[in-house]
């Protein structure tokens, strides 16, 4: 066990990381913004599309998200896609859409930012900012988010362990900025038949290693419209301090993740079960 010292204080460390610890910091960290508290006793609801598509897309879609109850809305604007012809986002224009609908509909809202020169921009409509998959280990990234001060989502690398994704956080932690949330969103793993392996062991897990929140991402967790209720179900059971959903009116229509995202009456069936069942 090595013993690091940060300011006046001098904690045993376990681990390799540190500020994101649970020994460095024994009370779990709770999220404000706006109104809403990430973490805790709170189960954070995010729902929207994947990608921002046009004002009336997701005017229509925060609206929705807003009747069930949700508290954030996300979509993308930057969309990191595997293949360079498919649909990009729509930038800034899709940003602005994304945040009036928020404040239309009382909603928060969060969208990736996948460069460093786009940080100021996305601050100027996000509540929070998402970091992708494919960016976790962006370190120039990270340094950068972490001298914001607006909370920070980073989702899971397909191939990273708890221990390179606490790492990750650890540098936003370390750049200054307190406010990060964990998001499984699954993992590569030899199965096909789902898109990832959404690993729930990583919600305890998380919370024996690490004080902040961890929200479940159980459609890029899965690639599967059908799977993704029973998954957001469990994800609630094993501890999450929220879920993350994709959403569409016309799901079989959008511009990217079609087939895993909800539609309206499979996303109101799922909320209204997840506060039926409500283990807290
Ligand atoms: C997303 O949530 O829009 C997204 C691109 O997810 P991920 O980075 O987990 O692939
Ligand atoms: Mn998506």
């Amino acid at each position: 066990m090595t013993k690091l010292s940060h300011s006046t204080r001098e904690v045993p460390v376990t681990h390799k990381f540190k500020l994101a610890s649970i020994e460095y910091q024994p009370t779990r960290t709770i999220i404000s913004v706006g109104q809403h508290h990430i973490g805790g006793d709170e189960l954070t609801i995010i729902a929207g599309p994947c990608s921002v598509e046009s004002e009336e897309q997701i005017h229509t879609i925060a609206a929705l998200v807003a009747q069930n109850g949700g508290h954030i809305l996300r979509g993308g604007a930057f969309k990191p896609r595997t293949s360079p012809y498919d649909f990009q986002g729509l930038g800034e224009t899709g940003l602005r859409f994304l945040k009036a609908a928020a404040e239309k509909n009382h909603l928060l809202c969060i969208s990736e930012v996948m460069d460093t020169q786009d940080i100021d921009l996305v601050e100027q409509y996000v509540d929070i900012f998402q970091i992708g998959s494919r960016n976790m280990q962006n370190f120039s990234l990270l340094k950068r988010i972490g001298q914001t001060n607006k909370p920070v989502m980073l989702k899971r690398g397909m191939a990273a362990t708890y221990t390179d994704w606490l790492m990750a956080a650890e540098y936003i932690l370390e750049s200054g900025n307190p406010n990060v949330i964990l998001c499984e969103r699954g993992i590569r793993t030899f199965e096909t038949y789902t898109r990832n392996t959404l690993d729930l062991a990583a919600i305890p897990a998380i919370h024996e290693l690490s004080h902040l929140p961890i929200i479940v991402d159980p459609s890029h967790g899965t690639g599967r419209r059908s799977l993704v209720p029973a998954m957001a179900y469990a994800a609630v059971a094993a501890g999450a301090n929220g879920i993350m959903v994709e959403v569409h009116m016309n799901p079989e229509e959008a511009l990217s993740d079609g087939k895993q995202t909800l539609d309206p009456i499979l996303f109101e069936q799922m909320i209204k079960k997840i506060n039926f069942h409500l283990l807290r």
